[in-house]
C-alpha cells in the first residue's frame, strides 16, 4: 500500500470507531469506490471489528435467564419460606429467642443486684437509676 493510501487507514479506523465526521465518512466513501486495495482493506477492518466487538459484549441466548431458573430445582428458590412452612414451632421458637433471651439477661441482673444486698426477701421490677 502506497503513502496514498495510507492516509485512508487511520480515517477507516477513525470511521469504525465512530469518531469520523460527515465529511472524513463522505472522503473516505468516495476513495474507496475508486480504489480496491482500500476497500479490501476497509472490508477486513470491518469485519475484524464486528469480531472484536462479538467477543467483547458476547450475546446470550434468547430466554437464557428464564431456561437458567426454570433448570434450578423448585426447593431451593423459596428455601427459607418452604422451612418455615414445614416447621412452624421452630420457626416460633427462633422468632421469640431474641426477645426471651433479652428478658433472662434483664432478670439475671436483677437477682445480682438482690443478691448483692444480701437480704433476699425483695424482689426488684426495676433496676434504680442511681446504685450507689
Ligand atoms: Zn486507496
Amino acid at each position: 500500500m502506497s503513502d496514498a493510501h495510507k492516509k485512508f487507514v487511520s480515517l477507516m479506523n477513525k470511521v469504525l470507531d465512530e469518531e469520523a465526521t460527515k465529511e472524513e465518512q463522505r472522503l473516505l466513501d468516495a476513495h474507496i469506490a475508486d480504489c480496491s486495495s482500500c476497500r479490501v482493506h476497509f472490508h477486513e477492518l470491518r469485519q475484524s471489528a464486528d469480531l472484536l466487538n462479538r467477543l467483547v459484549h458476547p450475546q446470550a441466548p434468547l430466554n437464557f435467564t428464564k431456561n437458567v431458573l426454570d433448570k434450578l430445582p423448585a426447593d431451593n428458590r423459596h428455601a427459607v419460606r418452604n422451612w418455615v412452612s414445614r416447621h412452624p414451632l421452630y420457626a416460633a421458637m427462633a422468632i421469640c429467642a431474641l426477645p426471651m433471651s433479652l428478658m433472662m439477661i434483664a432478670a439475671r441482673r436483677q437477682t445480682v443486684y438482690r443478691d448483692k444486698n444480701g437480704n433476699g426477701q425483695f424482689i426488684l421490677l426495676k433496676m434504680p437509676e442511681n446504685r450507689s
